[in-house]
């Protein structure tokens, strides 16, 4: 067998694995009966079988996705992980290495550092949700091209309105500057409380970036404090 089949069979088997798994998620939901598109805005759903339907559709349309280059060179998609459920949001910039690997957003020295950080202000990863901007890792962690987080970010909108957070952590300029639709710098966008949506925003940096350069460990300190006061609901912040 060649390269090619190879890679036939592989593209295959990831496809049956897929459409198995949609169908059960189906079947969980609407029982045994096959319904067109149509007909299921007609059943009756409650809001937390629609979000779990919600999901189930994004994930297999974000591991299907070819909208960029860049899922030819991934291993596989990262989507998120975390509580659905929680009204607390982490956004970073892309599956790095070790994520594209697992399959799993902030592995790796990162992902420990971050649950330091976390832990610093009374939050474990169970009580929030974790995703990126892109779902796709950039060959040797290279920043995203506005190109392809232009083609990305439509899932992490929907993901955003699926799970309809309420405190948003922006991870590192490239989420800040996605979310914001801004090009302020980092260090501008730092110590403040910004909208998005309903929700509101604080900026800090990447746990991979304060690896390279710990002397801002001391700044994300403060900014996590930030976040912590409006998880709290601190009067000042809230206005
Ligand atoms: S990075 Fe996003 S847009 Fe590009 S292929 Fe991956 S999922 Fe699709």
């Amino acid at each position: 067998m060649n390269q090619s089949d190879l890679n036939h069979d592989r593209q295959l088997t990831d496809l049956l694995a897929n459409a198995e798994s949609y169908f059960r998620y189906f079947q969980a939901v609407y029982g045994d009966k096959i319904y067109l598109e149509a007909e299921i805005d007609s059943i009756s759903l409650t809001r937390q079988e629609r979000k779990q339907l919600g999901f189930a559709n994004l994930g297999y349309e974000i591991r299907h996705c070819r909208r960029c280059e860049l899922y030819k060179t991934r291993s596989q998609v990262v989507i998120g992980a975390g509580n659905p459920d929680s009204k607390i949001l982490l956004i970073g910039e892309a599956p790095g290495f070790n994520e594209d690997k697992q399959g799993k957003p902030f592995v790796g020295e990162a992902g420990n550092l971050l649950d330091k950080i976390l832990k610093s202000i009374h939050l474990r990863r169970e009580d929030i949700y974790l995703t990126n901007v892109l779902k796709c890792r950039p060959p040797e962690n290279r920043d995203p091209e506005p190109h392809e987080q232009k083609a990305c970010l439509n899932f992490l909108m929907d993901q955003l309105e699926l799970i309809q957070p309420r405190f948003i952590l922006l991870l590192g300029r490239v989420a800040a500057q996605a979310l914001l639709k801004t090009d302020q710098s980092l260090v501008q966008l730092r110590q403040k409380i910004h909208r998005i949506g309903n929700a509101r925003a604080v900026v800090t940096y990447h746990p991979a970036a304060l690896l390279r350069f710990p002397k801002y460990k001391r700044d994300t300190w403060e900014d996590v404090q930030i976040f912590q006061k409006l998880l709290r609901g601190d009067d000042d912040l809230q206005r």
